[in-house]
């Protein structure tokens, strides 16, 4: 761990809230990697009210917080996080709620779950985005895409806490998304909402299981600690570019270049934090040499 924050003489410093917080939470079963050691302190919040006392305390005391999706585009250090780490796994968190064309969903609901609840309602817009993995909250950060669509596209406004522990709601021209970015990073997504289009759920159904079994069958199947390396560059696939830089076959300690699908790196049992880093800088570095290109990173490196 970095700077280490001290628990009070008292024990924790939220012993008086009333909320659990586990203390060395392992951060390895919470990404898709498998990799993370203990974060100093991890809650999963059961109300936005209970979220907003840890949040607040934790800007107080100066306890840097992290929120985590599905894990699936982090890399958790192996040595541990001097941070409160928060999931907002609980039911007040992963709502989605159709109104008319028009859907609201927390950021701890599923993705995937998003994508049939509106194509169900015969609601057009999100569809391209089934098989993606990971939360709303996790998609808006990094504006998951796929076959073309994005999540950032079809969003009306995003309520985000602030770091005292108060809401506010971003209106959609307030907020700017490009690939694989958004400027909510850096944010605590509460919930987003979603203005999409009439649709009849039959087509809908039809588009959505096409996407799905093309999503499938670029995703590397047989093991789920892998994660996507780099942002797509303009015009080109960053698969591409490593294909041809030859990175195909690299690995590093337990990290390795994910031979079927380039972009992917796959993790051992028991690979450290140390080797993916080391893994994504060889490869982006041998991208510049052999070709010129600079690639740009899609996993969030903690
Ligand atoms: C097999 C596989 C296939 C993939 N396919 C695609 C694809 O087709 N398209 C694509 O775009 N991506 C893809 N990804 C990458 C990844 O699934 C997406 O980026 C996904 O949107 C991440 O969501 P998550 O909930 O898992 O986020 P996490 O990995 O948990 O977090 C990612 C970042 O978002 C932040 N975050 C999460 N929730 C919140 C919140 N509520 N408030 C504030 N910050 C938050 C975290 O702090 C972190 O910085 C794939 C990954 C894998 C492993």
């Amino acid at each position: 761990m970095t700077a280490k924050t001290e628990p009070s003489a008292a024990g924790s410093p939220f012993d008086d809230l009333a909320v659990t917080v586990q203390v060395a939470e392992p951060l390895a079963g919470h990404t898709w990697l498998g990799i993370g050691g203990p974060a100093h302190y991890f809650c999963e919040p059961i109300s936005v009210e209970a979220l907003a006392t840890v949040v607040a305390r934790c800007h107080e005391r100066g306890i840097s917080v992290r929120i985590i999706g599905g894990g699936s585009n982090i890399l958790a250090p192996t040595e541990g996080l001097d941070a409160m780490v928060i999931r907002l796994s609980a039911p007040a968190f992963c709502g989605i709620d159709v109104e008319g064309q028009s859907v609201r969903a927390g950021a701890g609901a599923k993705l995937v779950h998003l994508v049939s609840a509106t194509v169900q309602a015969g609601l057009s817009g999100l569809e391209d985005l089934v098989g993606i993995p990971g939360t709303v909250g996790g998609g808006l950060v990094g504006n998951a895409a796929a076959h073309g669509s994005n999540l950032g596209q079809r969003i009306h406004s995003v309520t985000v806490m602030q770091p005292d522990g108060t809401t506010d709601q971003r209106p959609r021209d307030t907020l700017a998304f490009s690939s694989g970015w958004s400027s909510l990073d850096g944010s605590i997504v509460l919930n987003a909402r979603f203005d999409l289009d009439a649709d009849t759920p039959e087509r809908l159904t039809k588009r959505m299981q096409k996407q799905w079994i093309v999503e499938r069958a670029e995703q590397p199947s047989g093991t789920r600690t892998v994660a996507v390396m780099f942002k797509d560059p303009v015009g080109t696939t960053a698969e591409s570019l490593i294909v041809q830089a030859g990175c195909r076959d690299l690995c590093v300690g337990g990290a390795s270049v994910y031979k079927p699908h380039a972009n992917y790196l796959v993790a051992e049992v028991g690979c450290a934090s140390g080797d993916v880093r080391s893994l994504i800088e060889r490869v982006r570095t041998t991208v510049r040499t052999q070709l010129g290109v600079e690639l740009s990173p899609r996993i969030q490196v903690w």
